[in-house]
């Protein structure tokens, strides 16, 4: 166990690593941010931080010194310089991490034990591309196979792709899924096997981006979480998984076809800081330190968590007059199209 007063270091300073910290903080745990970015959200609510890119192997050694764990909340740390990190324990393993950063290597995992992703082909050439559609139909998705997130890196094909501009990097072409709903799987395992999941949420996303998540789901959803949570079991066993586990589905007659794979806490799961007896962020930081995991039912009868996305317009002294609504800002100063700015969550009690 890795007594509260220590230092968890986390690879990554975005809301995600924010929201961990401050669950760490209530524990009585030091937080460290590790990430390139001066402006990261995380870094203005934890003690440490080191500024410096990826690759900086003395920086990394550096930071793994003052760290009793590290986990991440960034699937897209490059894992190479990660050995800097010398004996350190990472918590999930890198082996999680090394999968869910490559869509094909994900889908390949998932297929190997037993789950279901869409129809899919690794693409490195059009004459690639054009084999993979004629394999597997049109429309498709065309996908970037690493540093994709929010649906940045992906497009879609109609039928032919004789006037696409292939980027050049190693990409993956799926079949688009018909799904009548979208959800998620949320787990903790600790590090002694034992594997809690949240409810699940339904969720529905707008231009690739999770715009909003609701607890309980639609029974065409419900009917189909069993399966679901046995891959992901399955998942977490087979990497000797530590921490929280986001597995994505589609809901489709027949059964739930898997999409991705986040070895971290989730936007899916964000409701759970007021919605679940025990939150993402507190059950991973329980999970890491080799804590008592916490109990992970639902707290009310039904949650809904929608995010606040770019510059569109906000009434937060209306939203926050609201009993049933509670706001999280994410303290970004420069609002995008497309940026994830904060989520309010809505309780019914
Ligand atoms: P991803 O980054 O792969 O999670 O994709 C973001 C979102 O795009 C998903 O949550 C879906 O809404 C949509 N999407 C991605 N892949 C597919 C697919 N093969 N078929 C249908 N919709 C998809």
């Amino acid at each position: 166990m890795i007594p509260p007063g220590e230092t968890i270091g986390i690879l990554g300073g975005g809301q995600l690593g924010r929201m961990l910290a401050m669950a760490a903080a209530q524990l009585g745990y030091r937080c460290h941010i590790y990430a390139p970015e001066a402006d990261s959200v995380a870094a203005e609510v934890c003690g440490g931080f080191t500024c410096a890119g990826w690759y900086d192997g003395e920086a990394l050694a550096g930071f793994a010194r003052d760290c009793a764990v590290i986990t991440y909340e960034f699937e897209n740390v490059p894992v190479p310089p990660l050995v800097a990190l010398g004996e350190s324990t990472v918590l999930p393993p890198i082996r999680a991490l090394e999968t869910a950063q490559d869509r094909l290597a994900e889908k390949r995992f998932a297929e190997s034990l037993g789950g279901v992703p869409a129809a899919f082909a690794p693409v490195d050439s059009l004459a690639d591309l054009a084999a993979a559609v004629a394999a597997i139909g049109a429309p498709g998705i065309l996908k970037t196979r690493r540093d994709g997130y929010d649906g940045k890196g992906q497009w879609r094909i109609a039928s032919s792709a004789a006037a696409l501009e292939l980027p050049d990097k190693p990409l993956i072409y799926e079949a688009l899924v018909e799904f009548a709903a979208e959800f998620s799987v949320l787990l903790v395992r600790g590090a002694d096997g034992d594997i809690r999941f949240w409810d699940t949420p339904e969720n529905v996303h707008r231009g690739g981006i999770l715009a909003q998540s609701t607890v309980p789901t639609s029974p065409r959803v419900a009917e189909q979480v069993a399966p679901a949570r046995e891959l992901a079991a399955r998942a977490a066993q087979a990497l000797d998984y530590v921490g929280v586990l986001t597995l994505e589905f589609f809901a489709r007659d027949g059964g739930p076809v898997f999409n991705e794979m986040a070895p971290r806490v989730h936007n899916s799961g964000h409701w759970t800081i007021e919605g679940a007896l025990t939150s993402q962020f507190e059950n991973h930081v329980r999970a890491i330190c080799g804590l008592p995991l916490g109990d992970a039912a639902l707290a009310a009868k039904g949650v809904e968590m929608r995010n606040v996305i770019g510059d569109a317009a906000e009434d937060w002294p209306a939203i926050l007059s609201d009993p049933a609504n509670r706001l999280h800002l994410y303290g970004k100063a420069a609002a995008r199209p497309g940026r994830k700015m904060g989520h309010v969550t809505r309780l019914t009690l």
